[in-house]
């Protein structure tokens, strides 16, 4: 009774989020240019997912910060010293290996704002989540299918699940997906989506998931990746966020046979370190720094 209750408050909250929404992408518009180039950096950050996004108008995105504080230090990597802000975080579902370096990246930068899912999990990170969410940022915002940010010079970040509806078992069942788009290139974000959430994504946007790179769904678990979502994405780029030797097996084989029935590079956080894309809208090149790159 008390979760239900929760949620109706979220919904009426959520009204109010798309309304500030809409505030944060004034405020994200035109911030400082970037020659047109859009950065997309996967952070090797073990076993978790951490994304650094930077839009070609500077704008900055963080999708999850991994389980500690690796995420800080790959930012610094990433972001010049004296800049202190980041314009929005978000968190793709309640999951240690998401969430527990956020906390951190809160602490030492100025937060624009953060999105988080509508579920909720009695951890301690959890909660410490929520009140950073609700205290620390700018602005709170719920995740819901629709909502979409204009980060500047054109390129944008959709969210396409989850829905009104909450799994109060799996909390990976309400997984924050989104597609981020510049130009003529997507990259497709899924946290740990189940194939649950990819079929009903197939079904509600079958063609539009066409995505450049895909973000492979819980590490390269098997309870992600379903042959025909990789079908309908076509993805050119996989990438599997993943600790090297980690106690899941991380990533399944059943899930590289998955992405091989499409004709693409497959990359590991594991084996590449950090993995970063750059693009202007038309050309798209790959970076990573276990080849002598400086990432
Ligand atoms: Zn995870």
């Amino acid at each position: 009774m008390q979760k239900l209750s929760r949620v109706n408050y979220l919904k009426a909250v959520l009204l109010l989020a798309v309304v500030v929404g809409n505030i944060f992408v004034w405020y994200a518009v035109g911030r400082e240019n970037r020659d047109g180039y859009m950065t997309v950096a996967f952070l090797d950050v073990g076993q978790g997912d951490a994304i650094f996004i930077e839009s070609p108008t500077g704008n900055q995105v963080i999708i999850d910060g991994g389980k500690d504080g690796a995420v800080l230090r790959r930012l610094g990597k990433m972001m010049p010293f004296y800049d202190r802000t980041i314009d929005l975080i978000m968190g793709t579902h309640h999951d240690l290996d998401h969430i527990g370096g956020l906390p951190l990246v809160v602490e030492r930068y100025r937060v624009g704002a953060v999105m988080r899912p509508l579920s909720i999990k009695d951890t301690a990170i959890s909660k410490r989540f929520e009140e950073d969410a609700d205290t620390r940022a700018g602005m709170s915002l719920f995740a819901m299918r629709g909502q979409g940010f204009d980060l500047g010079g054109g390129a944008s970040l959709l969210v396409l699940y989850p829905g009104e509806t909450l799994d109060e078992k799996d909390d990976n069942e309400n997984s924050i997906v989104a597609m981020l788009s510049y130009g003529e290139h997507k990259f497709l974000f899924t946290g740990d989506a189940s194939q649950n959430i990819e079929r009903k994504l197939m079904h509600m946007d079958g063609e539009l998931l066409r995505a450049d790179v895909l973000k492979v769904g819980h590490h390269g678990s098997k309870t992600s990746t379903d042959p025909q979502f990789v079908a309908s994405v076509r993805p050119s780029y996989s990438v599997i966020s993943s600790g090297c030797k980690n106690k899941f097996g991380h990533p399944h084989k059943e899930v590289i046979e998955a992405l091989e029935t499409v004709k693409q590079n497959i990359l590991g956080t594991c084996e590449s370190g950090n993995i970063v894309f750059r693009t202007n809208g038309t050309d798209l090149t790959l970076l990573t720094n276990k080849k002598g790159n400086s990432l």
